[in-house]
């Protein structure tokens, strides 16, 4: 998409004009890298069964980290993460701005919703795909 395409909002600075030091900046490592010993010592999914809950079929792997059987397949699951972050960032923010909040402050209890938001994500996340899994074995 080009400038030009994407819509502009009433009060947004269009995009050419951002500066570089306006935009998202995390210099924290993406989490496989971060916590590559870890995810070695305990994986999250077995080697060669597709990571796409509800695929979770079997594959030879062509590549050793390869987590998914198909383009499409990962790319499913990647749009499933993004709309979980999309629900669990306004949670983390809330939960980090408040951290040390002290104790019966609006912001105190804001930082707790949004733990208790986040977790409950979370969990219901997990049981979720644990479910679709299920359903595809189920369904083979
Ligand atoms: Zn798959």
């Amino acid at each position: 998409m080009t400038h030009a395409a994407q819509p502009r909002l009433a009060n947004a600075l269009p995009v050419r004009n951002v500066p570089q030091e306006a935009l998202l900046r995390l210099d924290l490592e993406p989490f496989h890298v971060a916590a590559e010993p870890q995810l070695s010592a305990c994986p999250m999914g077995e080697t060669g069964i597709c990571r796409n809950p509800f695929c979770s079929a079997r594959f030879v792997p062509v590549r050793p980290h390869q987590l998914y059987c198909s383009a499409a397949c990962r790319k499913s699951d990647d749009q499933e993460f993004r709309a979980v972050g999309l629900r669990a960032a306004p949670a983390l923010l809330a939960w980090q701005m408040g951290r040390y909040a002290p104790k019966g402050t609006a912001l105190a209890d804001l930082s707790r919703a949004g733990r208790n938001y986040y977790s409950a994500l979370a969990a219901q996340w997990l049981r979720d795909r644990r479910r679709r899994m299920h359903l595809a074995e189920e369904l083979r």
